[in-house]
């Protein structure tokens, strides 16, 4: 499954021509997969295939017959409103489904007369969270992030002596996960200004982003079973963007001493489309730390991982002002990073979550924690961007941001390129920020 196959052919063509074309992120060699239903029809949520500006209904596709053994009965549980069952499968499955789907789509496929007709177009549909989350666990794997807020803190010990050991996470909130196109009001809750004694409930201040990605678990385990490092990838289907929003306001007075609450739990936002873990293959690199630092526990350290643990993934963010919407302005970038500057890798995680016991189940979500990159301007959030609000970012036509204002969309986007592969994409991730609600007065 982590080996380059016919599937990752750069060569390869569809016989839709859309994933032909260079800038679609979603040629033959992704097949990411999401849950869709048409806009405006009365009908169910169900899995499908992105393949460049199309869907292939997979619950159709096992309905022609065109496909055959693993990859029928995987195709037919993709059918469900939830990918949980076809999650739960496992790599033999996922694998055989991609491979099916890789050939019946290619040029010159005899399915072609067939599959023509289990197509949707994506701009004629809408998604939903691809799966039921049943947990939602938020890691902390950057260390630039972790570094550069931690400065804002204790600007003389600015990581935390567990850091380089633990991979630091906590248990998060799945109810208020959304898909892309998510909009929701600004959170309230308490506030205390700096020199006043008393908090005040109140809408948050210095609403922000955070640049993540959401690694979602295929085949869970037992309670008591731990995933051992070399079996860990194994459990995890597949990878999508995801935006975890924060209150930073809120989250100064309510985390000590048992850490973030409502400052994270009132909305979190998905892409609609996971890139699965056979898809990334080709753009594997070696997980290195930087010299002079510890080796990870051997619990959390093998050859393979050091060896192509860690993913090239180019991510990016833009903010896109009602303003910028009601001029008809493009949205501005904020920051570039990749996922290959993470501290700790997708195995990592899954293995140190489940060393004490716990069990995963099919379609849990991690999330890697906010993606900075070395430099500032590769940061994964505004209170890195804006060093704590102190700096505020200019914008076109004289706007300017420290944190989020009303009517503010985030996009995030993310890419693989590299030299004899191909160029896949995860769509994009996108949230708006609405007015807070009435305040209630007890
Ligand atoms: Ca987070």
């Amino acid at each position: 499954m982590k080996a380059i196959n016919e599937t990752h052919d750069p060569a390869l063509k569809s016989w839709i021509e859309s994933a032909e074309s260079r800038d679609s992120d979603f040629p033959l060699q992704n097949l990411p997969l999401a849950v869709f239903r048409r806009k405006g029809k009365v009908e169910a949520f169900r899995g499908g295939v992105g393949i460049g500006d199309q869907i292939l209904d997979l619950g159709a596709t096992a309905n022609t017959g065109v496909l055959k053994g693993d990859a029928a009965i995987a195709a037919a549980a993709c059918g469900a409103s939830e990918l949980n069952s076809f999650m739960a499968m496992g790599p033999k499955f996922w694998s055989a489904l991609r491979l099916a789907l890789s050939r019946a789509l290619r040029e010159g496929a005899d399915a072609q007369a067939a599959l023509s007709g289990c197509l949707v177009a994506q701009a004629d549909s809408e998604y939903d969270v691809p799966a039921r989350i049943g947990d939602f666990t938020d890691f902390y794997t950057s260390l630039f992030h972790a570094t550069n807020i931690g400065a804002q803190f204790r600007p003389d010990n600015p990581l935390l002596p567990n850091y380089k050991w633990v991979p630091i996470g906590y248990h998060g909130r799945s109810s208020s996960i959304r898909v892309s196109g998510d909009t929701f009001p600004r959170p309230i809750g308490q506030l205390r200004a700096a020199d006043v004694e008393q908090p005040q409930l109140g809408p948050c201040q210095r609403l922000d982003y955070e640049l993540e990605l959401g690694i979602f678990i295929g085949t869970g385990n037992e309670r008591g079973q731990p995933i051992p490092i070399g079996e860990a990838e194994s459990h995890v289907f597949g990878v999508c963007l995801l935006n975890d929003w924060s209150a930073r306001d809120i989250q100064a007075w309510e985390y000590q001493p048992l850490g973030p609450f409502l400052s994270k739990n009132f909305a979190s936002t998905l892409s609609p489309w996971i890139v699965t873990m056979e898809a990334l293959a080709p753009y594997r690199v070696p997980f290195s730390r930087p010299a002079g630092d510890p080796s990870p526990l051997p619990y959390l350290d093998s050859a393979q991982m050091r060896e192509s643990g860690a993913f090239d993934i180019h991510l990016e963010v833009s903010l896109e002002t009602a303003h910028m919407r009601k001029h008809g302005r493009p949205a501005v970038r904020l920051s570039t990073t990749s996922y290959r500057h993470a501290y700790w890798t997708i195995g990592q995680m899954v293995t140190h979550h489940t060393v004490g016991g716990c069990n995963l189940r099919a379609g849990d979500l991690l999330g890697t924690g906010t993606l900075s990159g070395p430099s500032l301007d590769q940061a994964g959030a505004l209170i890195e961007l804006t060093t704590g609000g102190k700096r505020a970012l200019s914008l076109p036509d004289g706007e300017t941001r420290t944190y989020l204002e009303d009517g503010d969309a985030v996009i995030i986007r993310g890419r693989c390129e590299k030299q004899g592969a191909a160029r896949i994409g995860f769509g994009e991730c996108r949230g708006t920020v609405l007015p807070a609600l009435p305040l209630w007065h007890p």
